[in-house]
């Protein structure tokens, strides 16, 4: 069994039952939910977007390795509208490396495990830079230490805030 934290999020359609429908769904075919933090709207990061984003993270138990974790999540977001494709040829358009989505659900941490391969690095590598995704994690696991880095997700966000104010 390993505990494991997902952030979920997405800014096209009607995001409450989108992150009920994608909870369900991982409860019922990933791992169980043992804790879910409150839905978060920030505006768009990483490209201009008129629609905010919403975000909630989870913590689940699972018997599944992390690929195995990937592929669930992975099938989730096609279920739930996520159309690579489609955002390929947005991010073609504007040039960013983000575009808008119906749902996207990223493996924030696999227990304390560190993952480096093509198709999975975790803990995430942009967790640290990212107050979207430090927010509602902090509320489910704020002592929580990241493996690599050493801080607590308490502690992480409260640094990025920091940096947030400095670059304002
Ligand atoms: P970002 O990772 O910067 O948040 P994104 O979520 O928009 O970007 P996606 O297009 O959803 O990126 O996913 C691109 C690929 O990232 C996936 O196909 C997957 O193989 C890979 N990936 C690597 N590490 C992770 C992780 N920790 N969680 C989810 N996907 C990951
Ligand atoms: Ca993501
Ligand atoms: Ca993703």
């Amino acid at each position: 069994m390993a505990r494991v934290a997902l952030l979920m999020g997405g800014n096209e359609g009607d995001m409450k039952r989108t992150l009920q429908t994608a909870q369900r769904l991982i409860n019922e075919r990933v791992g169980a939910v043992m804790r879910c933090s409150h839905r978060y709207q920030t505006e768009a990061w990483g490209f201009k977007s008129t629609q905010p984003f919403t975000n909630q993270a989870l913590e689940i138990s699972t018997d599944l390795q992390p690929l195995a974790v990937l592929d669930a999540i992975q099938q989730i977001e096609v279920e739930l509208g996520r159309n690579r494709a489609a955002e390929q040829i947005e991010k073609a358009a504007t040039g960013a490396r983000y575009s808008s989505r119906p749902i996207d659900i990223d493996i924030i941490f696999y227990g304390s495990e560190s993952i480096d391969e093509e198709r999975l690095q975790v803990p995430h590598p942009l967790l640290a830079e990212r107050e979207f995704a430090l927010q509602p994690l902090a509320e489910i696991m704020r002592s929580f230490r990241h493996p690599a880095l050493g801080k607590s997700v308490g502690e992480m966000l409260e640094e990025v805030r920091i940096t947030t104010v400095e670059q304002a």
